[in-house]
């Protein structure tokens, strides 16, 4: 993903590419915004531009150091967080302060993202005023917040902000359409609506269906790693409508890529995504929502529903 795939915020957006284009980036962060506005998003496409070795365009969203972002596995992008706690903790900015000055593995940068800076304690954000304050050349911080309010004026003072505001209807919408081919307009005119704007919280409306049966017999089965029973839930899909199939698959799709995402931002995990993530391997997900695209994309090009399921048996174990 790159800076101008970025849905709405433009003047964010264009302050964001001129930085990096001009080579003008500022070493500290804050990202603001209201629950699924896009922080954690476009967090991940700076800290791509900050370690990406493609180009010409920064992020170039297809070298190696780009992909290992997208897919969380970057080592030298690190989150700062501990899901299981309220409050992100003096200790974790401690151990993040020790491991500042080790240099990067691969990049020319290390980057830490803190995806809950609105939730550090008062002495976690002294501690990490202090690194701030004497950084190493290298060391990038993306403070991300729900309120700004909560973060030490001496924080912010040494940032640059970025606040990131609701998306153009319009946008949003043509958004929501390319995401879910499936919906009907009036769907995505109501998750818009419930939204307010915000895409992330647009996307929670859409996705909040529970699975249908199909998908779900899938999901259990490919979760506990069960090759057979992946096999028994994909070939009756063979008799399925091709409308109905393109919906199965694409919610199959996006439990897979939400269990990629969550991999990166804590927050965004939940007992489903835990499951998967905990019995397959990031590279085998990825491969799955791959093929999973591959074969909607087919189905929509009217490939049969008995060749696109056979070729994802193969695919799918
Ligand atoms: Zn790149």
């Amino acid at each position: 993903m790159r800076f101008r795939e970025f849905i709405g915020n433009d003047a964010v957006r264009m302050r964001l590419s001129g930085a990096f284009e001009g080579g003008r980036v500022s070493h500290c962060m804050l990202l603001s915004g209201p629950e699924g506005s896009g922080k954690h998003t476009l967090a991940r496409i700076i800290a791509a531009a900050m370690v990406c070795t493609g180009g010409p365009e920064i992020p170039c969203g297809l070298c190696p150091a780009c992909r290992k972002v997208f897919s969380g596995v970057h080592p030298d992008v690190i989150t700062v967080d501990d899901a299981d706690h309220k409050t992100v903790s003096v200790e974790l900015v401690r151990r993040m302060s020790a491991d500042v000055y080790i240099r990067p593995n691969e990049a020319g940068r290390k980057v830490y993202v803190i995806p809950r800076a609105q939730d550090l304690t008062e002495p976690a954000q002294n501690a990490l005023l202090k690194i701030l304050e004497e950084p190493p050349a290298y060391g990038t911080f993306l403070l991300l917040t729900t309120n700004a309010g909560r973060i030490l004026p001496t924080i912010r003072s040494r940032c640059a902000e970025l606040a990131l505001g609701p998306v153009e209807k319009h946008e949003a919408l043509a958004f929501l359409k390319a995401r879910y081919p499936q919906a009907k307009p009036q769907e995505l005119e109501d998750a818009f609506r419930r939204s307010g704007g915000f895409l992330g919280q647009a996307m929670r409306a859409m996705e909040s269906d529970d699975l249908l049966p199909q998908a779900a017999a899938f999901a259990e089965s490919y979760a506990a790693g069960d090759a057979f029973g992946v096999l028994q839930a994909l070939v009756p899909l063979e008799k399925t409508k091709r409308e109905q199939l393109i919906r199965i698959l694409g919610q199959i799709r996006q439990w897979i890529v939400r269990s990629l995402e969550a991999r990166s931002t804590p927050s965004a995990r939940t007992p489903e995504t835990d499951r998967l993530l905990a019995v397959r391997t990031g590279s085998e997900l990825f491969a799955a929502a791959a093929a999973l695209q591959t074969a909607i994309e087919d189905l929509e090009l009217n490939a049969s529903a008995g060749a696109v399921i056979g070729w994802l048996t193969a695919k799918l174990r």
